[in-house]
């Protein structure tokens, strides 16, 4: 196939055959949500290309999925509204859905799929994404594929999990330099003239269920508490969506990335991407992120390519060190994640920790707890501790949490939760609840860095973290400053929990 998208990022998710009497290709965008530097987007162009069909993109959103909220609801309709002014005088038929109510949409894919020659989807390896495609692969009757989008390294090309970043950037280093020469397009409709998707295509198919006009697609409170969904978590006003995403892209590039390594960790400087929901929700792709840093920093291939794979961080690509600190969170930190839940089902759940994690939390799991919290101690920001309640409350309010506060933040959910397994629970439900980047890989390496996953054993062993990594508050308010930020934070300004 002309352009086509490397095979290492493509899998077949069922057995069943391209239908050429197909009226149509259908791209089923679910993980990768944006139009542009979209490899799935790119396969689908390319088979309505050689199958001379036009191309429909289904945008669906739920809302039955887990923690669904206003929050994520507006930050993934923001990003609809994007792609349908992306599309709008493209030969294209965009086909935004919102579920009205919960399982409304059973049947469109199926349905869609009867008449399309193919379904090209997006490949995620978290959260239900896995399961929705595992089951629609049995139900459709025609060929489903799932191309992988995720980041610059194809998850299939690492055949084993990585239990340390330093292990996994020194196999990056060996082996990344090959997929530079295989981007994404940042276009992938420019072009290539697609056959015109006539009005009828599936007009009737929208009756039963019908796109959403763009006015409702408007994150106003009256447009979201149309669906059944937790409305107790507000959407962050003004975030979401590809045009955002690129704009605070362009906005780090020129003035975070300057003092990247020495203010990255300081929650007050605000020199960090604040990408995180963006790549999450697929509202951009790393390939551009990289692609900007890249152009910032006149990379040169080549210098990356005569770095010895040594797995240390410093002089890899050849770049300054705020851009060589920034691509290891981007790239070794943020796929490690990837490669974990892609090899690992179980990376969700306790017994998923290496052994001497589980042995040293076992010798300590009776340790006395100086507090211990239930959930909603924790969700109310009802702790004895000023700092960690602000840190419970921006996440709250913003959905955020800067990323030293977020490991102090874990920390001590770790420390005065009854038990490991309570903390583990308590960090999933708050994270996933509240974060706009929540649910995703990195949602797991994060939550289970805290527990001991990716690092080594600390010395002298401590009362409740046994041999694990130990964080306080007293510590970190002395490297950092956070008067202002305690102040800034003293309440959620939330309506009491809903019981969602
Ligand atoms: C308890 C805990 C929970 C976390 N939950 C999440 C989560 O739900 N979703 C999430 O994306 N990250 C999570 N992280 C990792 C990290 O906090 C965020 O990725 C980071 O704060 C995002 O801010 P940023 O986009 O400004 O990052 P930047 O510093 O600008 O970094 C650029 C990108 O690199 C990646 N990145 C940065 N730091 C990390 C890291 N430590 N681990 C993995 N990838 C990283 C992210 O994709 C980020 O957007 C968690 C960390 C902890 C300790």
């Amino acid at each position: 196939m002309q352009n086509a998208v490397p095979e290492a990022r493509i899998r077949s998710a069922n057995d069943a055959p391209v239908n050429s009497h197909g009226h149509f290709v259908l791209y089923w965008m679910t993980a990768c949500r944006r139009v542009e530097w979209n490899y799935s987007l790119d396969r689908a162009v390319s088979w309505a290309w050689e199958l001379n069909k036009p191309l429909v993109i289904l945008e669906a959103l739920r809302a039955g999925y887990p923690w669904a909220s206003d929050r994520f609801h507006g930050f993934i309709m923001a990003g609809m509204c994007d792609n349908r002014a992306a599309l709008k005088d493209q030969n294209v038929l965009y086909y935004p859905y919102v579920e009205p109510i919960e399982n409304a949409d059973k049947g469109l894919l199926e349905t869609l799929a009867l008449e399309a020659a193919i379904v090209v989807t997006d490949d995620f390896p978290a959260f239900f994404l896995p399961n929705m495609i595992r089951s629609a692969a049995k139900k459709l009757t025609v060929r489903l594929e799932q191309v992988d989008g995720n980041g610059i390294l194809p998850m299939a090309d690492a055949d084993r999990i990585f239990s340390t970043a330093y292990s996994f950037r020194r196999f990056l280093q060996k082996n990344l330099m090959s997929h530079f020469s295989a981007p994404p397009k940042a276009s992938a409709l420019k072009g290539r003239s697609l056959k015109k998707p006539s009005r009828s295509l599936v007009e009737k198919i929208q009756k039963k269920w019908p796109s959403v006009p763009l006015r409702d697609l408007n994150a106003t409170p009256e447009n979201l508490k149309r669906y059944p969904i937790d409305h107790a978590i507000s959407p962050v006003p003004g975030e979401g969506g590809s045009v955002r995403g690129l704009r605070m892209l362009k906005r780090f590039t020129t003035s975070g990335l300057p003092h990247y390594a020495d203010g990255r960790n300081q929650p007050d400087q605000q020199v960090t991407s604040g990408l995180s929901p963006y790549l999450h929700f697929g509202h951009i792709s790393p390939h551009q992120v990289f692609h900007e840093i890249a152009l910032n920093q006149k990379w040169q291939p080549q210098k990356s390519a005569q770095k010895k794979a040594d797995g240390r961080r410093a002089g890899w690509w050849g770049m300054d060190e705020n851009a060589e600190a920034f691509l290891d969170q981007l790239i070794t930190w943020r796929e490690l994640g990837f490669n974990m839940c892609r090899h690992n089902e179980k990376y969700d759940q306790y017994t998923s920790l290496p052994q001497w994690v589980r042995d040293t939390h076992d010798a300590h799991v009776k340790d006395k707890r100086p507090y211990v919290y239930a959930l909603e101690h924790f969700e109310n920001a009802e702790t004895h501790d000023p700092l960690w309640n602000a840190a419970q409350n921006q996440l709250v309010r913003e959905g955020r949490i800067h990323n030293y506060l977020r490991m102090l933040w874990g920390k001590k959910i770790f420390h005065w939760s009854a038990s490991p397994r309570e903390a583990l629970d308590i960090m999933i439900r708050l994270n996933n609840r509240y974060a706009l980047d929540g649910r995703d890989p990195n949602s797991y390496s994060g939550i289970f860095w805290v527990l001991g996953r990716y690092d080594r054993a600390w010395g002298p062993e401590r009362s409740v973290f046994g041999k694990v990594r130990y964080m306080s508050s007293k510590n970190t308010a002395r490297k950092i400053r956070t008067g202002d930020y305690v102040k800034q934070y003293a309440t959620h300004g939330r309506q009491p929990s809903s019981s969602h």
